[in-house]
C-alpha cells in the first residue's frame, strides 16, 4: 500500500454554547510513504486540528482517517495511544520535555510501555540522539538546555520508538535561524531514512527544502491548494 495516511470527507467541528464552529472542512488528503508534506495556513486555519486527528490525539467529527492501514477515527482512547506509541513521532512547538529528566531518560520515555530489553532500549537512544545530534548533552537535565538543544531531545524522543511517521507542529517557531537550520538538515535526514513527514508551519524555511516536499495551503479548516516545492 503506497499511502500511510488517508483522510477522507473529514469535518471536525466543536459545540460551544449553542454555536457550531467549523475547524475542519470537507478534508482529503493521502501522504505516500516517505512523502513529506508541509501544512501551511495562518493561525486559525485548523494545521495543529488536523495533525492531532492524525495523531489520533483528538477524534473527527465525521469521515475516515487511515494511518498505516487502521482506521483510527473510531478507535478508542486506549487503542488510540498504543497505536500513536508504535506509528508516530511528535514534535511539538513547545518540546514538552520532563524539565527535570536528563536528556537521555526524556527520549526513553516513549520505550517504557513496549517492554525491550536492556539493550534494546540502550541502542534506540543511542542511535536517536546520534540522528538528533543531542548526545553530547545526554547527561544533562533537560531544564538545563537551551532552545536548540530542547528541540533537538524533542526529536530524538519521537524517533525513539522508531516510528514511519513523523509529525511537527510549528517545529521552528521558537528557534534562532541557526537552530531552524539545523532543524532543516536533521529532517533532511529523517527524509534519507524514509520516514513519512507532515510538518505545519508558516515559517518561509520551508519554502527551500533541500529535499522534495509538498506543500498543502489551509484556509478556514479546508485545503485550499497543492503545490510542489523543494
Ligand atoms: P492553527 O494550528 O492553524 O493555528 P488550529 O487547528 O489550532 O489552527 O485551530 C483551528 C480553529 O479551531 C481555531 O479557530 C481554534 O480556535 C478552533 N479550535 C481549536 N480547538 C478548539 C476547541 N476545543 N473548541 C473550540 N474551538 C477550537
Ligand atoms: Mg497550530
Amino acid at each position: 500500500m503506497s499511502y500511510i495516511i488517508e483522510i477522507e470527507d473529514l469535518q471536525k467541528h466543536y459545540d460551544n454554547s449553542g454555536e457550531r464552529f467549523h475547524a475542519l472542512r470537507d478534508i482529503d488528503m493521502k501522504v505516500r510513504r516517505g512523502e513529506c508534506v508541509i501544512l501551511k495556513g495562518i493561525s486559525g486555519s485548523g494545521k495543529t486540528t488536523l495533525l492531532g486527528i492524525m495523531a489520533g490525539l483528538d477524534h473527527p467529527s465525521s469521515g475516515k482517517v487511515i494511518v498505516d492501514g487502521e482506521a483510527i477515527a473510531k478507535l478508542p482512547d486506549r487503542h488510540l495511544s498504543r497505536f500513536r506509541g508504535k506509528h508516530i513521532g511528535m514534535i511539538f512547538q513547545h518540546y514538552n520535555l520532563i524539565e527535570n529528566f536528563s536528556v537521555r531518560e526524556n527520549v526513553m520515555v516513549p520505550l517504557v510501555p513496549m517492554n525491550l530489553d536492556f539493550e534494546e532500549v540502550e541502542r534506540r537512544v543511542r542511535e536517536s540522539m546520534e540522528v538528533a545530534n543531542i548526545s553530547h548533552k545526554a547527561s544533562m537535565s533537560a531544564g538545563r538546555l537551551s532552545g536548540g538543544e530542547k528541540q533537538r531531545t524533542a526529536i530524538a524522543r519521537a524517533l525513539a520508538s522508531d516510528p514511519e511517521i513523523i509529525l511537527c507542529d510549528e517545529p521552528t517557531a521558537n528557534l534562532d535561524r541557526a537552530n531552524s537550520e539545523r532543524f532543516v538538515e536533521i529532517l533532511s535526514k529523517l527524509h534519507d531514512m524514509g520516514k513519512s513527514i507532515v510538518i505545519a508551519t508558516h515559517d518561509p524555511i520551508f519554502d527551500h527544502l533541500p529535499f522534495e516536499a509538498r506543500v498543502v495551503h489551509m484556509e478556514d479548516g479546508r485545503v485550499v491548494e497543492e503545490g510542489r516545492e523543494s
